[in-house]
């Protein structure tokens, strides 16, 4: 069973209370951000194994917060996975180029998205499974 710990970072509420639906049922322990400045507070005392990432953020957008958490080497080792919307074709690969180990596309397959999440979760932050 899962058991890994995960933030996830989304402005949109429906979205966020989705995901973190979708992840405590699978045992993941699950604490949600709605924008940059609430990830980096939260990131001071949570140490998650992988952080969905939406792009789109009030303020510091989510590639941005994906380059300085990269940059800093005590949040560097988290894997990141973009949360990319499916009509914003180039994000995937603004996302990558900003540090992020890899995306998964909304609207969400929520039957699929265990899966993927737990594929990224175990391939660690070596690549990006989507993108091989
Ligand atoms: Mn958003």
């Amino acid at each position: 069973m899962a058991g890994e710990s995960i933030l996830v970072v989304e402005d949109n509420e429906a979205n966020l209370r989705l995901f973190t639906y979708l992840l405590s049922s699978k045992g993941y322990a699950v604490r949600g951000a709605t924008d940059a400045p609430q990830a980096l507070e939260l990131l001071r005392d949570f140490h998650p194994q992988m952080i969905l990432m939406d792009l789109q953020l009030p303020g510091t957008d989510g590639y941005e917060l994906t380059r300085r958490l990269k940059a800093d080497p005590a949040t560097s080792a988290i894997i990141i996975i973009a949360l990319t919307a499916y009509a914003m074709r180039g994000d995937e690969e603004k996302a990558l180029a900003a540090g992020c180990n890899g995306y998964i596309t909304k609207p969400i397959d929520t039957r699929a998205l265990p899966a993927r999440i737990a594929e990224y979760l175990s391939s660690g932050a070596r690549g990006p499974p989507a993108a091989r």
